[in-house]
């Protein structure tokens, strides 16, 4: 791949790149912000690198939710996703999904989609759900052994063929690993042959569950390769590909000048606390899914008062980083991914320790 095949490929696809759904590329965003909960804590997988299994336990009522979901929609048009565990585990999902799509939000879901029918599929699109997020970390039989239950694979496709059926867009979560990097092409393969509009390739963050297999992570050297596969990649495919957990992908692209910021292009790098905010199952607000801090809970503090008001928001959002993201040209438009700073050094505001990037900026 030439610098210049790829920015061929970026001008074409420009409208779908930075559109609203992709601004701030580097990692998850979405204008004016995104709103993540997860529901529950339940699963009926057993994932391998797992996030939530730290985090406490309890889950809000369908009150306190429609209590969220409201609180949420005062922010402005924002993406609302319900996330869990399994959200379908929750019998009191489709109320939640048809309440929050009542307001002027996008509403998505993030699933294993092992749970849907086609008569699951047609409740969802029926109570307003706008996409489905499935994850797949392998194509056949190594998917079920990275989710640790026999016909997740199958199963998961089952719900996707649902979901297509009933006129539900669907976006591929995947996580790459040491363990899967070697069967990312043909994931990127199977996803293109169906027309999914989007994958997620997300970076191993060494939390939860995922704190057992850290040595899966990417390396710096290897982290970088995989941009180099991606940006390769991306001229082959009209699946959009959209590293996460790695808002330093977007750096990488401005460092080899294939993608410029005067180019109308509007990057936002981390937005951890910033525009997006997380709410686990038992009501703590973090910024990420992937950062287990807890910036206050919603049983004790509004929702509103905690986004406005958290020293750790604040912090987060004047970028008060340290390290060699604090002092990194990049800083504004990429900031580290906050969540691996916390998870390699307990500091959410340290320096992210995959990049190399700085080291160009050396006099
Ligand atoms: S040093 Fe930090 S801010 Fe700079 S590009 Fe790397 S991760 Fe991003
Ligand atoms: S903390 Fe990491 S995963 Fe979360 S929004 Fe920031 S870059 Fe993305």
């Amino acid at each position: 791949m030439s610098v210049e095949e790829l920015k061929s490929w970026i001008s074409a696809h420009k409208d779908e790149i930075f559109a609203n759904d992709a601004v701030g590329t580097g990692c998850f965003s979405y204008l004016p912000g995104e709103i993540i909960w997860a529901v529950t804590k339940r699963c009926n997988l057993k994932c391998k690198h797992c996030s939530i299994s730290e985090v406490g336990s309890g889950e809000l009522t369908t009150e306190e939710g429609f209590g969220l979901i409201e609180d949420a929609a005062k922010l402005g048009p924002v993406k609302f996703g319900f996330t869990g565990g399994e959200p379908l585990l929750r019998e009191d999902i489709y109320d939640l999904i048809e309440y929050a799509a009542s307001f002027d939000m996008q509403v998505v879901m993030a699933t294993n989609g092992t749970l849907i029918t086609n008569e699951v599929a047609k409740r969802l699109k029926k109570a307003g759900l706008e996409r489905a997020a499935m994850s797949i970390d392998a194509v056949g039989s190594a998917h079920d052994v990275f989710r640790g239950v026999n016909g997740a694979f199958k199963n998961m496709l089952r719900g996707l063929k649902a979901c297509e059926e009933e006129g539900l867009s669907v976006q591929f979560f995947t996580t790459v690993t040491r363990d899967n990097y070697s069967g990312i092409p043909e994931i990127i393969k199977f996803a293109d042959d169906l027309n999914i509009w989007r994958i997620y390739l997300i970076y191993l963050i060494a939390v939860g569950r995922g704190k057992q297999i850290s040595e899966a992570c990417l390396s710096t050297d290897e982290n970088m390769e995989f941009f180099d596969y991606t940006a390769t990649e991306q001229t082959e495919v009209n699946t959009w590909l959209k590293p996460i957990c790695n808002p330093q992908y977007w750096a990488y692209m401005e460092d080899k000048e294939i993608v410029d910021r005067v180019d109308g292009t509007k990057f936002t790098g981390c937005t951890a606390g910033i525009t997006r905010f997380h709410i686990f199952p038992n009501g703590d607000v973090a910024p990420c899914a992937y950062l287990p801090v807890k910036a206050g809970n919603i049983k004790e503090t509004p929702f509103l008062d905690i986004v406005r008001n958290s020293e750790m928001f604040k912090a987060l959002r004047a970028r008060k980083l340290k390290g060699h993201c604090g002092t990194c040209k990049y800083k504004r438009i990429c900031g580290g991914c906050r969540s691996r700073a916390y998870a390699t050094s307990g500091d959410y505001l340290g320096e992210d320790p995959v990049c190399s990037l700085w080291e160009n900026q050396r006099d």
